[in-house]
């Protein structure tokens, strides 16, 4: 591509209404532009991003033996009523009518459609396992749209289903696709776990989130530094109140060490009833002036750390404790004044229902007023709340559940095991061996597709803009030619390298933009994050060199003119 015929359309300001890094960075190297709230245009750079992250979900979900279809966005109500969803959704959903006054809706997602698709197009046990998958555009009318395509109302997801014949082939394609979700992720050069999820009022029997590791993210998850699992915080949060089936099922999660699923852990249950009160062993750390610090655990909402001293929080009856210095310094082994990890135990004796494990917050003394402002709430590691009675003062960890980490995540996935519910509302069933009706069990399985580019810059990004990972690049390599308009040798070596790489199948960005100054290109390639580019002047012609630099590398090196192909590819 030839930028003097490409709409590049970077933006030198920071947008004031662009919270996040990500909605900022997007906007200023023109991937987007906003419609209205919640809607944006995908400009022609944003849409080489987006088609990047297609192909390589279009192409792991290939893998996992998924069908590709496509459905429409516009959905009849008739079979919302099916489900019970038109009564349920509430107002996220969007609902129109046609010209005959006919009901209708824009997809939040697709389960009635494609239940609705494959009742009619199968009818024996011999056509299951089915996986089926569209990447298309969804419509919620998000409460609060923000941070640009993050939490957008129309949205691009690829949503995945399968039909089984028993609760075991769904197993199976379930763990296929928590490995292609795996693969997809690392393939697109993320950080990312994946969680255990609450099934919540859908029901089914698993589900996972796959979150990617973002200060900017909207949900805590909450994972162990000693064992494999990792969970969302409202799942973490019932874990902690032991009330509910998914909360015990995790608890097993903890006790298997590479369990994935609830059906292949150990049968023991760790969880306790907990009515009544609970210890919470939090971690902080020293800060790196060797100051001493204390952990406060916060209940949700804004108390003071005073106003729980004195029991004035409604689910607390009775006063934070905190070890002394040197309760903590003969437990950890530390040294006074040595940066490091230190233990630090505090008891809250608290209602079921309080909101434990969301608030953590650092001061320097345990007179610190200031403790909201002292954001070191991501870096505290908080260990599981166990249930009084099993606990022996210091014991730092009565169930050998290790630490819970508790880090602030995106959500770009999530796999589920529906069951039934849908299957049986809709009836969709198969003919079984016995030649007998049998409803089918169902699995779904989505992947946020814009959601992903903004999380990817979550993750990549510097003072000069978007450090893409190399499978998402708008652009391979980027030409950045001195004087292109005025030296007939630089537009020659240009034009000849644009012409190589583009026939290589490299997709190449030659800035030859009239009127460009060097220092405005080099500030472009750097903002929408080109992985390689290189500058072509006379002088460097002159001695045989090409200034290259890799967006990741601080410095330019120098490569010979003459290799400069080879060396590129
Ligand atoms: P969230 O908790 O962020 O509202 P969700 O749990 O409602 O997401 P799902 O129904 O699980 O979303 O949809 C599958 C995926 O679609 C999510 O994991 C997320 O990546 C993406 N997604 C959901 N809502 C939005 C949105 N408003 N904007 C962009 N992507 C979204
Ligand atoms: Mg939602
Ligand atoms: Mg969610
Ligand atoms: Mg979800």
């Amino acid at each position: 591509m030839r930028a003097s015929q490409f709409l590049l359309s970077t933006l030198k300001e920071t947008p004031a209404d662009a919270e996040v890094i990500s909605h900022q960075l997007m906007l200023r190297a023109g991937l987007i532009r906003r419609l209205a709230s919640g809607l944006y245009n995908w400009t022609p750079t944003g849409i080489r991003v987006l088609r990047k992250v297609e192909h390589v979900v279009r192409d792991e979900m290939t893998k996992a033996g998924a069908m590709e279809m496509l459905m429409p966005v516009v959905q009849p109500a008739e079979l919302w009523e099916e489900s019970g969803r038109w009564e349920q959704y509430g107002p996220e959903l969007a609902r129109l009518k046609d010209r005959h006054g006919r009901e209708f809706c824009l997809g939040p997602t697709h389960e009635e459609v494609i239940t609705d698709f494959v009742r009619n197009e199968i009818s024996s046990y011999k056509q299951l396992p089915l996986s089926l998958f569209q990447i298309q555009t969804k419509f919620r009318d998000e409460i609060r749209p923000r941070f640009g395509v993050m939490r957008s109302r129309e949205f691009i997801m690829k949503d995945a289903y399968s039909f089984h014949a028993t609760q075991e082939s769904l197993q199976q394609t379930y763990d296929t696709m928590y490995q292609a979700y795996s693969n997809i992720f690392t393939r697109l050069g993320l950080n990312f776990r994946a969680v255990l999820a609450d099934t919540g009022s859908i029901g089914g029997s698993a589900s996972h989130e796959f979150h990617v590791l973002a200060g900017s993210g909207e949900d805590d998850i909450a994972f162990s530094d000693s064992s494999d699992f990792a969970a969302n915080v409202e799942l973490a949060e019932a874990l902690a109140v032991g009330e509910r089936s998914a909360a015990a099922a995790a608890m097993k999660q903890i006790a298997t060490p590479g369990a994935r699923s609830v059906d292949d852990v150990a049968t023991q249950l760790i969880c306790q009833p907990a009515e009544i009160a609970k210890t919470l062993i939090v971690q902080g750390t020293h800060d790196e002036a060797g100051q001493y610090g204390f952990v406060a655990l916060v209940l949700r909402g804004d108390h003071t750390l005073n106003e729980l001293k004195a029991e004035k929080h409604p689910a607390v009856h009775s006063p934070l404790t905190f070890a002394t210095e040197e309760e903590v310094l003969s437990a950890t082994g530390a040294n006074p004044g040595s940066v490091g990890p230190v233990a630090l135990t505090l008891t809250v004796l608290c209602d079921r229902s309080a909101d434990l494990m969301s608030n953590f917050y650092c001061g320097a003394n345990e007179n610190d007023h200031h403790l909201a402002s002292v954001n070191w709430d991501r870096d505290v590691t908080a260990t599981e709340v166990v249930d009084l009675r099993n606990v022996e003062a210091g014991d730092p960890s009565p169930c050998g559940l290790g630490n819970i980490v508790i880090k602030r995540g995106i959500e770009v996935g999530h796999i589920f095991q529906l069951g039934d519910k849908y299957s049986k509302a809709l009836n969709c069933s198969v003919l079984n061996e016995n030649g007998k009706d049998q409803v089918v069990t169902m699995g779904c399985y989505g992947i946020g597709i814009t959601r992903v580019v903004a999380s990817a810059i979550e993750q990549n990004y510097d003072d000069n803009g978007i450090k893409w990972p190399a499978s998402l690049a708008p652009f391979q390599v980027a030409i950045a030619p001195i004087n292109y308009h005025k030296s007939e040798k630089v537009a020659a070596a240009c034009d000849e390298l644009y012409q190589q790489l583009t026939a290589a199948g490299i997709e190449v960005l030659l800035m030859d933009a009239e009127k460009a100054r060097l220092g405005g290109i080099l500030a472009d390639i750097e903002l929408v994050g080109i992985t390689h580019r290189v500058v072509i002047g006379d002088r460097g012609l002159d001695a045989g060199e090409i200034e290259y630099r890799h967006r990741h590398a601080a410095e330019n090196e120098a490569l010979s003119a003459d290799n400069l192909l080879s060396e590129l590819l």
